[in-house]
């Protein structure tokens, strides 16, 4: 493709982006599409030879489009928003432009600097404490994986990562001389030589975590059984006497427990654990804390907000998303760590290829998480936080929480409806309940009733269980969404009670 030809369809791109922002209000929220759609409007082989732009472009809005569920409708109050803005994709076209790969300082010295400087921002907005440090991952599942990881390496003197996690008890030389037995006695041989006898390491986290928890907790190699799920409150918070009895059981029992992760804002009910009690568990017992404020962390830029992170003086690492509430496209996940060297212990890796002269001065953020290649997110970030301005920022932001509690206030002022968590930020959960409901099947009736809201087309809301009960999440936080919306919204779910009864 020419330069010019690229300005053309350049152009035509941006000007449709322009126009999307607008006009995906008019689309249905969730694509109508039903499984195979898309595939069979698409040819079984590529092509042979090259094909033009426009018919390219044609495709994308006939084929593509009518399968896309829209996240930046302003109806869009789905599971959690993962919110867009102008100034991101500004970035995230230049990023592409670029076409770097970011591994390491000198991939891109400037991509490794402003990474520093925008995550250090980050830290300050949110109030975590000087020193922490931040590194942008693609997810928090993957920064929650990162999490484990360290502390299964921490909590084993860094012997999972030299003899695996069956405790392999060859020494290189046992090994080079073909001597040693191979006797899987478990996880972990605690000196990384010698023996391999070594407790199961535990992980807790509460009931209400999020999936990636135990995906990480799977993945590196604790073994589902160690995860103990943690009772919570009537608030679905994590009970901080109930985690230390389990730790101290545990240890009773020969168990060696690793890392606590709390939830800030967890995605069933926005609860929120209680990190400073929780913190003090962890230090008394030697235990790695981790945060996992995927979506609530971006709240804590409010200074009314700002008790979100009461208790970081005891965090080890923690993780928001700025691709969910943050107005940055995704991916972008900031995951922050109070002491790097023991991250980076855990993580790199340094072949003679990598090497640089420079290793000792900068950061090299390939060591800072588990991918090599690395994007260079920081970039639609900086735009952001430059665009909006801290303030700006926080308007937004403390709009949605005011529209989740004018909806919130709605339900329970309504006698069909009520509250079943309380609304922390800006997510309310509730049902249709008109305490008038002998004989009838609450759970059916709230089911249909989302069915029949999300397909109107013109909000999309999703459900979740609360103590077993069917539970209506609607989730406030797509960047264009008004007081309107949500008034619509209201009125939407109430002119379909109707039919869900029957
Ligand atoms: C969304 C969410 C996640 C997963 O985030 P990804 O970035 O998609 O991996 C994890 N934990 C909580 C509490 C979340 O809300």
């Amino acid at each position: 493709m020419d330069k010019n030809t690229f300005r053309k369809h350049g152009h035509e791109i941006v000007d449709w982006i322009a126009d999307y922002f607008e006009s995906v209000r008019h689309y249905p929220v969730r694509s109508r599409a039903r499984p195979g759609d898309i595939m069979s409007k698409l040819p079984k082989e590529p092509p042979a030879g090259g094909e033009e732009m426009e018919v390219i472009l044609k495709d994308f809005r006939d084929i593509i489009l009518p399968g896309m569920t829209h996240w930046q409708h302003p109806g869009w109050f789905a599971y959690f928003p993962a919110n867009n803005s102008p100034a991101s994709v500004l970035g995230e076209m230049l990023t592409a432009g670029l076409g770097a790969q970011c591994m390491s300082w000198e991939t891109s010295p400037a991509a490794t600097e402003l990474e520093e400087v925008v995550t250090d921002w980050l830290r300050q907005m949110t109030g975590l404490p000087a020193g922490m440090k931040g590194v942008i991952q693609d997810t928090a599942s993957t920064a929650t994986l990162t999490a484990l990881l360290t502390a299964r390496e921490v909590s084993t003197g860094y012997s999972c990562n030299e003899t695996g996690l069956y405790g392999f008890p060859e020494s290189r030389e046992e090994q080079e001389a073909g001597t040693g037995k191979a006797t899987p006695t478990g996880i972990g041989n605690r000196s990384g030589e010698g023996t391999a006898e070594g407790p199961a390491l535990r992980v807790y986290a509460s009931a209400e975590a999020h999936s990636s928890i135990e995906k990480g907790v799977r993945m590196a190699g604790f073994g589902r059984r160690n995860l103990i799920y943690i009772e919570t409150d009537e608030n679905y918070a994590m009970r901080p006497d109930k985690l230390e009895e389990a730790i101290k059981n545990d240890i009773e029992r020969g168990f060696s427990p690793a890392c606590v992760i709390a939830t800030v804002g967890t995605t069933s009910s926005t609860a929120i654990d209680p990190v400073d009690e929780i913190g003090a568990v962890c230090k008394k017992h030697g235990v790695w804390l981790h945060v996992d404020a995927a979506m609530a962390g971006t709240a804590a830029i409010l200074e009314e907000k700002r008790d979100l992170m009461k208790g970081a003086e005891y965090v080890d690492s923690l993780v928001f998303n700025p691709h969910k509430w943050m107005m940055t496209n995704f991916d972008c996940s900031a995951y922050f760590v109070r002491d790097p060297a023991l991250l980076i212990k855990a993580m790199s890796i340094n072949p003679e290829y990598l090497k640089t002269s420079k290793d000792a001065q900068v950061n090299n953020y390939r060591d800072w998480g588990i991918q090599l290649g690395r994007r260079f997110r920081a970039l639609k970030l900086w735009f952001v936080i430059r665009h909006y301005g801290v303030e700006g920022l926080k308007e937004i932001v403390r709009s949605h929480i005011e529209m989740a509690r004018w909806f919130a206030s709605q339900v329970s002022g309504s006698d069909r409806f009520e509250l079943l968590a309380p609304v922390t930020t800006s997510l309310v959960c509730f049902r249709w309940n008109d305490g008038n409901t002998p004989g009838k099947d609450l759970d059916h009736i709230n089911r249909e009733l989302l069915k029949l809201i999300n397909e109107t087309g013109e909000v999309f809301l999703t459900h979740t269980l609360l103590s077993g009960r069917y539970t209506i999440r609607l989730s406030v936080g797509q960047r264009t969404t008004t007081m309107a919306d949500v008034e619509r919204a209201w009125e939407i779910i109430n002119q379909n009670i109707k039919n869900s009864l029957q």
